[in-house]
C-alpha cells in the first residue's frame, strides 16, 4: 500500500509491535511485490532476528522508538519525495496545511545524515522525535508512528501530504504557517478513528484497484 502511495521506493519499511516481538517487511524484497512470508520478525528486547528472514539494516531505529514510546504499535521509515525534500534543505516542515495540523505542530529535524544501524543511533532518533508522531531525518528521509498499522499509514500519508502542499506553495509565495490556535482547532477534528480508518481504507483500495493486494485473502 505505501508503494503504491508512492512513499515506498526500492526502500522503506514498516513494522508492527506485538509484545516483545516486532514485525517487519524483509531487508531485500521490492517493496510493491512485498508478501506475508517476506515479513521478519526481530525480538524486541534485544533485536535479534528470529527465522530466516534478514530484517532491514536500520530495524534499530523501529526498536528505539518502541521502547522509548509505550503508545507506539506501528513505525515506518522511508525516504518520501517531497517530505525528504525537506529534509535535504534542512528546513522545517512547518504547520501550514489541514494534513500538517494533523501533527500538531512543527516536524523536528534529526540532524544526522548516518543511516540508523546501531542502538546508540536509534536512541537519538527516539529523541528527536520525543512525543510527537513524526520527524525528518536530515539528507535522508522521515520516520512516522502511530498507535496501529491504519494510524501509521495514515501519519505517512499526512506527513508527504503536508510537505507536497509546502512545496507547492513555496512556489507561490511564503506559506502561512499556521497559529498554535488554529493548529489545536483542526487537530481536534482531523486526529480521530473516522479520519484514520478513512486514510487506511482509501489506501487499502487504491493499492487493491493496482492488483497489489490479488494474492491476500
Ligand atoms: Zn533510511
Amino acid at each position: 500500500m505505501l508503494a503504491v502511495a508512492g512513499l515506498f521506493d526500492m526502500h522503506g519499511h514498516i513494522s508492527v509491535r506485538d509484545g516483545d516481538t516486532v514485525y517487519i517487511n524483509d531487508r531485500g524484497s521490492s517493496r510493491i511485490t512485498a508478501r506475508p512470508d517476506q515479513v521478519a520478525t526481530v525480538r524486541l528486547a534485544d533485536g535479534t532476528p528470529i527465522g530466516d528472514r534478514e530484517p532491514p539494516s536500520e530495524t534499530a531505529l523501529h526498536l528505539a522508538i518502541y521502547r522509548a514510546r509505550r503508545d507506539a504499535g506501528s513505525v515506518a521509515h522511508f525516504h518520501p519525495r517531497a517530505a525528504t525534500a525537506f529534509a535535504v534543505a534542512g528546513r522545517p516542515l512547518i504547520v501550514a496545511s489541514n494534513a500538517g495540523a494533523w501533527f500538531g505542530g512543527t516536524i523536528p529535524l534529526y540532524d544526522d545524515p548516518e543511516l540508523v544501524r546501531t542502538a546508540a543511533l536509534g536512541e537519538a532518533v527516539a529523541r528527536s522525535l520525543g512525543a510527537g508522531r513524526a520527524v525528518l531525518l536530515r539528507g535522508h528521509g522521515a520516520v512516522v508512528m502511530g498507535e496501529d498499522i491504519p494510524d501509521c499509514v495514515t501519519a505517512a500519508m499526512f506527513l508527504e501530504e503536508s510537505a507536497d502542499r509546502l512545496r507547492l506553495a513555496a512556489a507561490l509565495g511564503e506559506p502561512r504557517e499556521y497559529t498554535a490556535d488554529e493548529t489545536r482547532r483542526v487537530r481536534a477534528g482531523l486526529v480521530q478513528r473516522s479520519v484514520t480508518l478513512k486514510a487506511w481504507n482509501d489506501a487499502v483500495e487504491r493499492a487493491r484497484v493496482a492488483g497489489r493486494l490479488d494474492d491476500l485473502d
